[in-house]
């Protein structure tokens, strides 16, 4: 079975095209800056790589590029659209109604639009990339992966904000969670890595945007990131959590407007806002150089992980694994180091050589004698919706 699987985000377009359930990479690339006169289109498959800069306007032209890139008659993988059996959306909010992988019909596509106040920079690209998929690839089944479904279990004592009811009953403001993608395929690795399908694991997303969550028996109870993807953690350029009364101090003391303040939490805070740089290579080579912004930025960022695993080891009651995931989790021997750093209370113990070497593979990094086992584990949304559509399918 050909999966096509799509990740239409706010300015790009990443695919992927597997074939299940070998889950061989057959081709793979991305649209980034959409909208822009220079965007970069890039594909790549086992025997050519292909990159261009040109004019890509929208969505729909984006998703063009890629069909024709698919079909192309000399370095294209394949002879008709109809060689895709089934089209895997990443769709990043499903509010409390959609927690389930699910078959795209126009009741569905009406949700994932109610939703968009919800997710108002993800939610309409994502839309935009199944009406488009749903004309170009109109023999493929289509169907939607949702960030939010993994962490559906969540009790409601740890989801529901301490308001009056009425907004968690009637309006649907709960915390949600998201990454949920991404933080279930690489606790089933840890799981079958163990093999403790019982086991309780926290798992660290950091990439651009991260998240925290606690699992136990392979389902999420709590989760860092809440009613959307801005709670918990020190981010790119998102400040994680703040206290909501700074909202109301800069907009009633400062005058800032409501729109400002929203780009400011959203998009000029986290490691930017705090060093002035987004990518944490940089941030860790200004460190090295003696950046006080910059060392205090890598601490403030490992402190408030530390915090949260210190919560969640009360949640779970326990812990067999922490797992380190995506850009900075996999590859920031720094960031795993500070925050393992002074952790022995809970038996979390580095073992700092294991720490510095590189691999692409799971692996662990803990002190042979620990208990609770420290996992590198690169995740892969990608082969996890495949594999979610493989299996609604079959
Ligand atoms: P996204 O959330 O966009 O999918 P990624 O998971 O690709 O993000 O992570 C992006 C982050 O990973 C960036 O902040 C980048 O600096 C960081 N990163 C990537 N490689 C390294 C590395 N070798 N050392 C430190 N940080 C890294």
């Amino acid at each position: 079975m050909n999966i096509l699987i799509i990740n239409s985000g706010s300015s790009s377009i990443k695919y992927q095209l597997l074939e299940m359930p070998s889950a061989q990479v057959i081709c793979a690339g991305m649209i980034e800056r959409i909208g822009s006169t220079e965007a970069i289109s890039t594909f790549k498959s086992q025997d050519y790589k292909i990159e261009r800069i040109c004019e890509i306007k929208n969505h729909k032209e984006g998703l063009e590029r890629i069909t024709a890139l698919l079909l192309d008659s000399d370095k294209g993988v394949l002879n008709s659209t109809k060689e895709i059996d089934a089209i895997g959306h990443r769709v990043v909010h499903g509010g409390n109604a959609l927690t389930e992988t699910t078959l795209i019909n126009n009741e569905v596509k009406n949700k994932i639009k109610l939703f968009s106040s919800l997710a108002p920079l993800h939610n309409p690209a994502n839309l935009v990339g199944i009406e488009m998929a749903e004309k170009l690839f109109n023999s493929a089944k289509q169907i939607a992966v949702f960030d939010t479904a993994f962490h559906a279990t969540v009790p409601v004592k740890a989801k529901k904000y301490a308001i009056p009811n009425k907004f968690y009953d009637d309006e649907g403001i709960q915390a949600y969670g998201f990454h949920g993608t991404s933080h279930k395929y690489v606790s089933k690795k840890a799981s079958e890595y163990l093999r403790n399908k019982n086991a309780k694991l926290i798992s660290i997303h950091l990439g651009n945007g991260c998240s925290i969550t606690a699992v136990k028996n392979g389902k999420s109870i709590d989760h860092s990131m809440g009613f959307a993807p801005s709670n918990g953690l020190v981010m790119g350029s998102r400040s994680g959590d703040i206290d909501h009364a700074i909202i109301f101090y800069m907009i009633n003391t400062l005058g800032y407007s409501l729109d400002e303040v929203n780009e400011l939490l959203n998009k000029k805070s986290g490691m930017l806002g705090l060093t002035g740089f987004n990518d944490l290579r940089d941030i860790e080579s200004e460190a090295n150089k003696g950046n006080a912004s910059c060392i205090l930025a890598l601490e403030m960022n490992a402190y408030r992980i530390k915090k949260y695993i210190g919560a969640y080891i009360a949640a779970l009651n326990g812990l067999d694994a922490i797992i380190f995931t995506a850009g900075i989790g996999e590859n920031s021997s720094l960031m795993r180091k500070l925050v393992c750093k002074d952790m022995d209370f809970f038996n979390i113990h580095l073992d700092d050589a294991k720490n510095d070497l590189k691999s692409s593979t799971i692996r662990e990094v803990n002190a042979i004698e620990t208990k609770v086992k420290i996992l590198v584990i690169p995740t892969n949304e990608e082969l996890e919706i495949a594999n979610q559509v493989f299996a609604l399918l079959t």
